[in-house]
């Protein structure tokens, strides 16, 4: 079993609006798909019920991604405040969309150490209030200055209770291309289980797509074809440990590359056809 899906709106639905957004997801064969709110939440209670209505009746399971201006980090009050704000709007909107998880990129070290890092995202997400059903997914991120090394998004995770989100891509171009075989996606999603337990592991929330990088950054988003980050070999690793995870395809041919992780996810046994939708 296997939610999948494209960040946000298919290009071919592009500039029809969330809804016609969700009806394309379902009509391609896909099943979830992550409401894209990075630039913003603009979207109001009423729009988001009308949104939450579609997505049951085609089957489409919601995610949400927060504003990317958000830095738990920072030393300055006044760029903590409006994080929290945006985050807390854009956690109110997942509530009524009937999302369950809520990315977010949690902030830039600045001149906090990794420790000192934790503490503040810690901090700063335990004032935020969640609707019932509704978590944060802390992100692992792809660039060396980013908070969200696989280990610090995980000591959040156990500390707050709330969910890691693994972008593989980003792990993958911070470690210089170490995801390569099934070996490393199982020592990986092992790593999740020992420290969050079999529950977290087998719902994991997660973002893939082709990536370029250099010296443990990532440079760009690669259709999956050009990059060296495969998904058949994770596809193998949620099989053996009967995972069945949510995988957001951020690809920039988004659902076109969804649709291939999908064929290669029947492939090797993880998605029966009956079981999507
Ligand atoms: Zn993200």
């Amino acid at each position: 079993m296997i939610y999948i899906g494209p960040a946000g709106i298919p290009l071919e639905a592009k500039g029809k609006g969330i809804i016609e957004g969700v009806r394309a997801v379902a009509k391609l064969g896909l099943n979830a798909m992550e409401v894209q709110f990075v630039r913003g939440v603009r979207m109001s209670p009423e729009q988001a019920e009308e949104v939450r209505k579609v997505s049951e009746a085609e089957g489409v399971k919601l995610s949400v991604h927060a504003p990317y201006y958000i830095n738990f980090c920072s030393v300055k009050e006044k760029i903590v405040d409006k994080s929290l704000e945006r985050l807390q709007r854009a956690v109110d909107i997942a509530g009524i969309l009937g999302a369950d998880v809520v990315t977010f990129h949690a902030g830039f070290y600045g001149e906090l150490g990794s420790k000192e890092a934790i503490e503040a995202v810690v901090r700063n997400l335990e004032k935020v209030e969640f609707p019932r059903g509704v978590k944060a997914g802390i992100e692992t991120m792809g660039r060396q200055k980013q908070f969200g090394t696989l280990d610090e998004v995980l000591a959040v995770a156990e500390i707050t209770g709330h969910l890691p989100v693994l972008d593989f891509a980003h792990v993958h171009a911070r470690c210089n291309g170490c995801l390569r075989k099934t070996g490393d996606f199982l020592a990986l999603l092992r790593r999740v289980e020992e420290k969050l337990g079999a529950d977290v592991v087998r719902n994991i929330h997660t973002h893939f797509t082709g990536v370029e990088y250099s010296n443990g950054n990532e440079r760009s988003h690669l259709v999956l074809e050009e990059g060296d980050l495969k998904f058949e070999p994770l596809a193998k690793a949620f099989v053996e440990m009967g995972i069945r995870p949510t995988v957001i395809c951020e690809s920039p041919i988004l659902e076109k590359d969804a649709l291939k992780m999908l064929e290669i996810a029947k492939k090797v046994g993880l998605a029966q056809t009956q079981e999507l939708r």
